[in-house]
């Protein structure tokens, strides 16, 4: 059974662009990249935004990953959560004491 991927959007705090494909890693408008802060939404037309297999193909070669720390989906390109920052890979077995460690560096 094939899911359909559903590609997520977001808002350039800089200029103010409005739904900027999740494919895009900067900007198209003003070139700024997307911060971490980021926040994806999911487009109102679901149907529109749902990627072909050739597109879906053309963004990335594997599948997103779910964060299993904020359940984001986040690129297969992306090392970290683009909400919650926790590395990829990363089983919730060792997630705790991670978490503990990050927190006292910042
Ligand atoms: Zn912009
Ligand atoms: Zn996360």
């Amino acid at each position: 059974m094939e899911t359909k991927r559903i590609e997520g959007l977001w808002d350039c705090v800089y200029c103010d662009t409005k739904m900027i494909k999740a494919r895009f890693g900067s900007c198209p408008n003003c070139g700024k990249s997307r911060g971490v802060d980021t926040v994806f939404y999911l487009p109102m037309d679901i149907e529109e935004a749902t990627l072909t297999k050739a597109e879906a193909a053309k963004t990335t070669n594997e599948p997103d990953w779910l964060c299993g720390f904020c359940d984001s989906y986040n690129r297969s390109d992306a090392l970290f959560c683009i909400k919650c920052g926790s590395p990829r890979g990363l089983s919730t077995d060792n997630y705790a004491t991670l978490r503990d460690d990050s927190k006292e560096n910042m």
